[in-house]
């Protein structure tokens, strides 16, 4: 008996020039997505990244204020890897990052400055599928992705940013939210893989301590691994996955 054929994914939407990627950490980007966002930079398109915070929670050894300065640097340069130039903090704290109005307002805010219409943002569900947990700053900083895409349109939920210059931006039309356990759309992964590669790697000093492996190594077997897998719904090629919310 032969397996019956997966549902497949669609291609993502192209009728769009910028994007906005809210993510938690520095490097949630690049576990899987930055294949998607080299390929955009690419076709001439627009990206640009905010960090909720600046990830100095993330390494054991370092402590948070020489963590952070360090992390962000890491991350700008990974960034320009895959073509973005434009990397914003908005400097919550690092794994207590709590879903709110603040946080909306913030997201919002920068919405409201970048007026993309593509926004991307990481899982916001409590696992990762099955049982693999997942992190609070992730499902805060994805759920409050999710509203700050309508906040950012409405001139009376946050006033004072109308009062600070930032007109109200309706322009969103797409919440792409990476790392889902539900994907419906995906990208091809080949022409920015070798990209991703390398924009991974600029998290040396995190992925040194993650791992005894060589780093090149691990970076490029754990991003083969994780398109592959994806590309199985995908007509086979290897791919980058997200469930797409409209607007
Ligand atoms: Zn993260």
């Amino acid at each position: 008996m032969t397996q019956p054929t997966p549902t497949q994914l669609e291609p993502m939407p192209g009728d769009w020039r910028r994007a906005l990627a809210v993510v938690a950490h520095p490097d949630d980007l690049e576990y899987g997505c930055s294949a998607a966002i080299a390929a955009w930079t690419d076709e001439g398109r627009d990206v640009a990244y905010v960090l909720a915070t600046r990830g100095e929670a993330g390494i054991d050894t370092l402590a948070p204020e020489e963590c952070a300065p360090l992390r962000e640097r890491e991350q700008r340069a990974s960034a320009a890897v895959v073509g973005v130039s434009e990397v914003e903090f908005l400097g919550h704290r690092d794994g207590v990052v709590e879903y709110g109005s603040a946080l909306r307002r913030d997201i919002a805010a920068a919405i409201r400055r970048h007026r993309p219409e593509l926004v991307v943002t990481l899982n916001h569900r409590d696992t990762w599928g099955g049982v693999a947990w997942n992190t609070p700053d992730h499902v805060a900083v994805g759920r409050a992705t999710l509203d700050a895409a309508a906040d950012a349109g409405n001139r009376w939920i946050f006033p004072e940013l109308t009062e600070q210059g930032l007109e109200p931006w309706n322009g969103v039309r797409w919440v792409a939210v990476a790392g889902s356990s539900s994907p419906t759309h995906a990208v091809d992964a080949a022409p920015g893989f070798e990209r991703a590669v390398r924009s991974l790697l600029e998290h040396r000093t995190y992925i040194e301590v993650l791992t005894d492996q060589d780093p090149e190594t691990y970076v490029r077997g754990f991003l083969t691994g994780f398109t592959r897998a994806a590309g199985e719904r995908f007509g086979g090629k290897p791919a980058v996955t997200f469930e797409l919310f409209g607007r």
